[in-house]
């Protein structure tokens, strides 16, 4: 059976996307830390991010103050303005970093960084590697992470629940479905988004908001959970799978067309395609009621082929393989979930208000985003704040706090196999009730389905798989949600 190197770390950090490997790399040597990633390393919303990464990095045409600026503008100024502080300020030499480390970032035939906009930004400010910045970021980050001898990185691995015990945790793990428990002195919880629990997202299938129900069953606050990003732009395939359409592309200059081929934004916000994504997916949603058809597109080519096809190599390949062709043909796009500015509470040092735990990247509410997420912020608050985190924990660790110890425990992970139709059920009721827009009645239904679904889990004996882990993350963090909207 695989197991972890070792019994008890100094920190475990769950999740092997940007916020969790960056983190990682930010303790010294002398500090001991397990990595886990669900999945295969790959499998990330960090490794599909496409756009790239907003910041200052000069200041020919731009200045702090306009990120600033353009953060809170999204955010509908219920952003935290001392964490925007830090992300602007702090986040151009994080990216620094990590190209000292080896991102590339594509570069103009003068030599100099090709900055792009998007919506939301004023001004060409975000770095990126082509249109596939997070797999080159996740290739970088987990090279490095493989390099270090204190780090460990175990694939195929779940946490399923965390314990508090004496001076830190008792996580257990399912390592390619094996039962297995470690003890680490403080954890960082670093798992992503909750994508999953809709149909319609843009995210893998690791976004089951696991570390948002691990933190809520230890007692951590959980804030503004229905902050959910839904991006006006997937491709919207006859098979259901949905991918990214980067913002980009509008910010390179395409058109937003309705079902008669005809630009719109126009009735909806001055800013036409390059109003913030909450603007344009709502835009998209009141055009669809207005028009009765949910026929949208994106027209980019009128630019010429080989720019797009260099410019854009993922999404012309994306598109190719559903028939589309960017440089002659529209682009079939609808809205669908995206990113969650909500999650787990944590402060400027991304503590959580459990003692010894903190959350980074997706799965925190360090409340940069406010109400929405301006483009490519979020990578960068990967970063930044993974190292607040593994900072903080630093400073614990060098003040002497005292370190946790192995203790003796069972764990028992029989069970009947879970149904399986529960994570589509609530992934229905999920559409229904708050897709870009709340329905008031669908989600005092889906409320009261959902209390019945945690009670099924929680109450049969079921097999604790990853699925069934899953399933309960699921339905703990769709609960949060539809219970905030309904107080709203
Ligand atoms: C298609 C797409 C395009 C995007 N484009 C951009 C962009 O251009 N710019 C930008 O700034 N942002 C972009 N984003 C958002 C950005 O990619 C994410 O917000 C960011 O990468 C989140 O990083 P993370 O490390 O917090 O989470 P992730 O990268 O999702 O990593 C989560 C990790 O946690 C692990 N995990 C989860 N649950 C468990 C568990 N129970 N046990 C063990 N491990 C677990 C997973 O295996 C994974 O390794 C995009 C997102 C998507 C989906």
């Amino acid at each position: 059976m695989k197991t972890t190197k070792k019994e008890i770390y100094d920190v475990l950090v769950v999740g092997a996307g940007v916020a969790g490997c960056y983190g990682a790399l930010s303790f010294p040597d002398d500090v001991s830390v397990l990595v886990l990633s669900k999945y295969e390393r790959t499998v990330s919303n960090s490794n599909l991010a496409q756009g790239g990464v907003a910041a200052v990095l000069s200041f020919e045409n731009d200045s702090y103050d306009l990120h600033i600026n353009d953060t809170m503008i999204a955010g509908h100024h219920a952003n935290n303005i001392e964490t925007v502080d830090a992300l602007v300020h702090e986040g151009p030499d994080d990216v620094r970093r990590i190209m000292e480390y080896g991102v590339e970032f594509d570069k103009n035939e003068n030599g100099a960084l090709d900055k792009t906009r998007e919506g939301g930004h004023c001004r060409r400010r975000i770095v990126h590697h082509r249109d596939t910045t997070g797999a080159e970021m996740v290739r970088v980050l987990t090279a490095r992470v493989a390099e270090r001898e204190n780090i460990e990185l175990c694939e195929n691995t779940s946490l399923c629940a965390l314990a508090r015990v004496n001076s830190g945790f008792r996580a257990d793990l399912l390592i390619d479905g094996e039962a297995h428990s470690v003890f680490c002195s403080y954890c960082i919880l670093a798992t992503g988004g909750i994508g999953r629990i809709y149909r319609y997202t843009t995210n893998p299938k690791t976004a089951t908001g696991d570390g948002i129900r691990i933190a809520y069953e230890l007692g951590a606050s959980i804030k503004d959970l229905s902050y959910v990003q839904f991006h006006p732009t997937a491709f919207n395939s006859d098979d259901g799978e949905q991918f990214l359409i980067s913002e980009s592309v509008r910010g390179e200059g395409a058109y937003l067309l309705n079902t008669n081929k005809e630009r719109f934004m126009d009735r909806y916000d001055e800013r036409l395609e390059l109003a913030p994504r909450d603007v344009v997916s709502k835009s998209i949603i009141l055009e669809n009621r207005r028009t009765g058809s949910n026929h949208f597109y994106l027209d980019i080519s009128y630019k010429p082929a080989d720019y797009l096809l260099n410019r854009f190599p993922g999404i012309a390949e994306g598109c190719r393989q559903h028939g589309v062709d960017i440089t002659k043909d529209l682009i079939p796009i609808f809205p669908c979930q995206h990113y969650l500015m909500g999650g787990i509470e944590v402060d400027m040092d991304s503590r959580t208000t459990v003692p010894r735990l903190y959350a980074a990247g997706e799965c925190a509410n360090t409340g940069v985003h406010g109400k929405n997420r301006l483009a490519s912020n979020s990578l960068l608050e990967a970063l930044v704040f993974s190292r607040h985190a593994a900072e903080d924990i630093l400073r614990c660790i060098r003040a002497g706090y005292a370190k946790v110890s192995a203790h003796p425990y069972t764990r028992d992970i029989s069970g009947a196999p879970m149904p399986d139709n529960i994570k589509s059920e609530i992934q229905s009721i999920m559409q229904r009730a708050y897709f870009v827009f709340a329905d008031e009645s669908a989600v005092r239904t889906g409320i009261k389905q959902l209390e019945n679904i945690l009670k099924r889990l929680k109450g049969s004996k079921y097999a604790v798989t990853t699925e069934y882990c899953e399933a309960l993350s699921m339905a703990s963090a769709a609960y949060i949600i539809l219970k905030e909207v309904e107080e709203r």
